[in-house]
């Protein structure tokens, strides 16, 4: 870890499953350098991690390998995290319907594929904590986010359950931020991960 700010961090995206090229789209957008994830020498120094879309319980079975999964799990205990949709399952602390094993990053309960078949995928567009206009969330066979711990803010919701939340240097979306044109998510993660690297140099002198 460099005990600077980068100047473009370099930014994993877990690639075992999943929507991981939009993000890597959106992070080279915002001056980022993406760098995708296949297998845990390659979570060498990164300033931090994105856990895309896709089907968790198939992630989870690729992360069996190799010990990757409790490699991860430590991991992301000390790593800015992003978590999006299936990302945002595997960070949560207690996964529902049906309860599978996460990496419990992150004090909030998810309930999986929560909006039923006929909505299982939607776009919202609503008003956020983020600065600026109302944000476009897209839906595909989204969580539910049905507890937050005391740690956890929440920056945005749907029918008053969270969609966007953050604790300390992990953030999580329930929907898909890398396929809107607006990267204000993503800038949001930039900016976090900015945060923690200058505590950390703060911190070592
Ligand atoms: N339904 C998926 C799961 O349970 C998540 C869907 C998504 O990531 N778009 O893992």
């Amino acid at each position: 870890m460099t005990a600077a700010a980068p100047k473009s961090p370099l930014i994993g995206v877990l690639a075992l499953q999943g929507a991981y090229d939009a993000h890597v789209r959106a992070l080279t957008t915002l001056g980022a350098t993406p760098r995708l994830i296949r297998v845990p020498a390659e979570l060498d120094a990164l300033d931090g991690l994105i856990l895309p879309g896709g089907e968790s319980t198939t992630m989870l079975r690729f992360l069996d390998r190799n010990g990757f999964f409790e490699i991860l799990q430590s991991y992301v205990k000390s790593t800015p995290t992003f978590g999006t949709c299936a990302g945002a399952i595997l960070l949560a602390a207690h996964v529902e319907a049906p309860a599978q094993r996460s990496l419990a990053a992150l004090d909030i309960t998810v309930q999986r594929n929560a909006y039923g078949r006929q909505i299982d995928s939607s776009i919202l567009t609503a008003p956020t904590a983020l600065p600026g206009p109302p944000l476009e969330m897209v839906f595909i066979r989204a969580p539910r986010i049905t507890r937050t711990g005391p740690s956890v803010e929440t920056l945005a919701t749907r029918d008053g359950f969270p969609t966007l939340v953050r604790s300390g240097h992990i953030l999580a979306a329930t929907f898909h931020p890398e396929l809107s044109a607006d990267h204000r998510v993503h800038q949001l993660f930039l900016t976090l991960v900015r945060q923690h690297h200058a505590d950390f140099a703060h911190k070592s002198h």
